[in-house]
């Protein structure tokens, strides 16, 4: 999840000063040109240096409270230096003027020294202010005094001055040089400008005192070298919020800020040996070492820190606190032990967040994380946040030993809603798919969670709270549940499945009322697919939608086209849940009804019960709309749901198919003949149609017209047959249970 830097502030402050710094550096470099030979070439440099370093920085650098003083400090260090090495001889009432000037342009820097150490004590230690100003001090003593003796008439450029010149250019050359590693493209563009400026000011240390031409050559270089340099240093952000090749990056810039730490003290060791001894030179060089290598030691563990919370942050899950997914693949990466995972999904989990709201439906995500660790906390598992409702709980030993904990995990869970104001009402069930981890197991160490992915999505086919363990089976069916959805789509799109017609029968005049589509399906692979195989898989996508809409838009124009609806004959057709639920459904109907010229009345649309068992559901209000166009509404497999009553006065309904079920049972015995007469009593007395399904003997259509059901359909009359078969199905007559004569066709 790397975040782009954010684009520097646009502010006022660096518009107005970055380009007057600058300026003034120009300015100040024209000026000493005019003075000639008289000039201290290295002083001019260095101030103007610092001018335009300061003016680039300004538009470079993030603004913080500190960076406009930061800025004015360095330009009025600049400025003073300038000057003095423009006038290095000259007296100001028996003073040097530019030693003066030095001691003036230090006071600057050291204002930002005094506003360091007070944002320090005002708490802010992130990076560790206190060492920094420590560090800026003395190393702005350190060039100030080292400026102050050569800027004076007696200190003059030594010997000492033009090696710690070529060292400090030395150690800019191998901190550029090791910065070159770095991957940024803008970071070794920089490096190249630096070590421009390193080789520049090395060349006019060598050169001071013999070659006074190549040493100017070697300030222009050095200057325009090191300005380029810093026009392309990137701004910190880069590597703070780059991702892990920034992070790698900012590794290797702090392997390369080590290097400065060795050529200090070779600096030091050189000025020890120097003919020209200095004191306090010598001691300012030892509190710089000192601080340097504090602000390292400091910065070093800064960055170990930040490290080990970027870490944390990325295993974590934030609402939780359980580890995350990462950390679960952490987890399966290094096991240590046999183990088993189960993958917990909170089923009812979305209702919460459709009714109650998000926040909600994270209180209780949150509660049953807490309760899960506390049930883990006994067997010794390990939960992991792996999905928006989905936990997995790594636990010690094999799939068996997991089983016996599944109860408690699924326990603590459901209690999770209690735990949440008004969120108790709704029930929260863990859906579980279980699979072993075991030690040493070659191949993908990420397996055991793709299988208990597979688990899992068997278990929920088994309903809310099942729970399925990993087996070649489970896998098998999986693999066939693939294979079909995947031939499927294209058997849809394509228009392969075929519609077939079961005709429903009037038990009284033996005639065809109705006939119902059914899909069907035949692949080149597969070979013939069990629709309620194919329908099942069908409808864990969305392919049910496409599935839906082209049965019925064939079974419509074809029954149309062979005068199936002229002969006063109607059409039922199935739906899913899912199609209702879709968007535009009684459009599509409507659609296809219109472009035929059929009579609404003459379709009916056979839902199952569990449209209706959700009060105020979208599909309840799509079956109003459907009942309003004029469609009649069957309830399908009455019988094998809930067999609720209550929707019935709720919702247009008109027609109700009892299940084959209680059908086969009214011959076998007295009470599946007692339900069935009950049922169709009730429905007639509701005014609805009843449909007998599954009548496959004359023995049964007897019973049937002996309670008064007035429709059957079944292979006693005739299976699903092809478009073709469907007008001599219509012309048939079927024998009338109880009437002596079949009536003659
Ligand atoms: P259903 O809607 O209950 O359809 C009746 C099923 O019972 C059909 O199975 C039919 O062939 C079968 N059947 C008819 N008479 C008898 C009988 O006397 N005895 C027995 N044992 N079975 C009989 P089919 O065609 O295999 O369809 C199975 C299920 O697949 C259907 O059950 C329906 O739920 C679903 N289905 C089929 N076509 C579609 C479709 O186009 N859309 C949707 N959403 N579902 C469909
Ligand atoms: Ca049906
Ligand atoms: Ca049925």
């Amino acid at each position: 999840m790397a975040t782009a830097p954010s684009p520097l502030p646009a502010h006022a402050g660096p518009a107005v000063a970055s380009p007057l710094y600058a300026a003034l550096g120009a300015l100040l470099a024209l000026l000493a040109l005019t003075r000639g030979g008289h000039v201290e070439v290295v002083l001019v440099a260095s101030g103007v240096a610092a001018l335009l370093t300061t003016a680039a920085a300004l538009v470079l650098l993030r603004a913080g409270t500190n960076s406009r003083a930061y800025a004015a400090a360095g330009a009025a260090w600049g400025t003073a230096v300038a000057l003095a090495g423009t006038w290095p001889h000259t007296d100001v009432a028996g003073l040097s003027l530019a030693q003066l000037l030095v001691a003036a342009g230090t006071l600057g820097p050291l204002l930002v020294v005094l506003r360091l150490l007070r944002d320090a004590r005002a708490g802010t230690d992130d990076p560790p202010l206190l060492v920094d100003a420590l560090m800026l001090a003395t190393a702005l003593a350190t060039v100030g005094w080292d400026a102050f003796t050569r800027s004076g008439h007696h200190g003059g450029t030594g010997w000492t001055a033009s090696t710690v010149l070529t060292l400090t250019a030395t150690a800019l050359l191998a901190g550029s040089a090791t910065a070159l590693a770095v991957e940024h493209p803008r970071l070794r563009a920089a490096a190249v400008g630096l070590s421009l400026l390193g080789v520049g000011t090395a060349l006019t240390g060598i050169c001071f005192h013999h070659e006074r031409a190549t040493a100017h050559v070697a300030v222009v270089a050095a200057l325009a070298g090191g300005t380029a340099g810093l026009l392309l240093l990137p701004r910190a952000g880069i590597v703070q919020h780059g991702g892990e090749a920034a992070a790698r990056a900012a590794r290797r810039l702090e392997t390369a800020s080590l290097v400065p730490g060795p050529i200090l003290l070779v600096d030091l060791v050189l000025l020890v040996l120097s003919p020209r001894s200095d004191p306090v030179l010598f001691a300012l060089y030892i509190s710089v070492l000192v601080a340097y290598t504090v602000r390292h030691a400091a910065t070093a563990r800064a960055v170990d820190r930040s490290y080990r919370a970027l870490r944390e942050r990325t295993l974590r899950d934030e609402l939780t606190g359980l580890g995350n997914r990462t950390a679960l693949q952490d987890a399966l990466t290094q096991p240590d032990r046999e183990q088993a995972l189960v993958l917990l999904e909170l089923t009812g989990l979305d209702d919460v967040n459709d009714v109650l709201g998000v926040r909600s439906g994270d209180a209780v995500v949150r509660a049953a994380a807490d309760r899960l660790v506390r049930v883990l906390a006994g067997p010794g598992g390990t939960a992991y946040r792996t999905g928006r409702d989905e936990v997995a709980v790594l636990l010690p030993g094999g799939t068996a030993d997991a089983l016996r904990h599944v109860d408690a995990l699924a326990a603590a869970v459901a209690e999770a809603p209690a735990a949440v104001d008004g969120a108790a009402r709704f029930p929260l069930l863990a859906t579980a798919g279980v699979s072993s981890c075991p030690l040493d197991a070659p191949g993908d160490p990420m397996a055991p969670l793709v299988r208990a992915d597979i688990a899992l999505r068997d278990a929920r086919r088994l309903g809310p709270g099942g729970v399925s363990v990993y087996s070649g089976d489970v896998a098998a069916a999986h693999a066939r549940r693939s294979l079909l959805r995947e031939r499927l789509s294209v058997a849809v799109r394509d228009g392969l499945v075929a519609v077939h017609y079961q005709p429903v029968v009037s038990f009284t005049t033996g005639r065809v009322a109705k006939l119902e589509a059914l899909a069907r399906w035949d692949d080149p692979v597969l070979g013939r697919v069990n629709p309620a195989e194919f329908v099942a898989v069908a409808e864990e996508s969305n392919l049910v939608v496409a599935l839906g809409e082209h049965v019925l838009r064939t079974a419509v124009r074809d029954a149309a086209a062979i005068g199936v609806f002229d002969a006063g004959v109607g059409l039922a057709v199935n739906v899913s849940v899912v199609q209702l639920q879709s968007p535009g459904f009684a459009d599509v109907v409507r659609d296809i009804l219109a472009a035929h010229d059929v009579d609404p009345a003459l379709l009916t649309l056979e839902l199952t019960e569990s449209v209706f068992l959700d009060t105020d559901s979208p599909a309840e209000r799509v079956v109003t709309e459907l009942a309003r166009l004029g469609c009649r509404i069957a309830i399908d497999d009455f019988g094998t749901g809930y067999s609720a009553f209550g929707y019935l006065g709720r919702l247009p309904v008109h027609v109700l198919k009892i299940d084959r079920s209680l059908t086969r049972s009214v011959t076998e015995d007295g009470t599946g003949q007692s339900v069935l007469t009950c049922v169709v009593d009730l429905a007639n007395r509701l005014g609805l149609t009843t449909v007998v399904e599954g009548v496959e003997t004359a023995e049964q259509a007897a019973v049937c017209r002996s309670v008064d059901a007035p429709l059957g359909q079944g292979w006693l009359y005739a299976p699903a047959v092809p478009l073709t078969d469907v007008p001599a199905q219509l012309a048939r007559v079927h024998p009338v249970p109880g009437s002596a004569q079949p009536v003659a066709g």
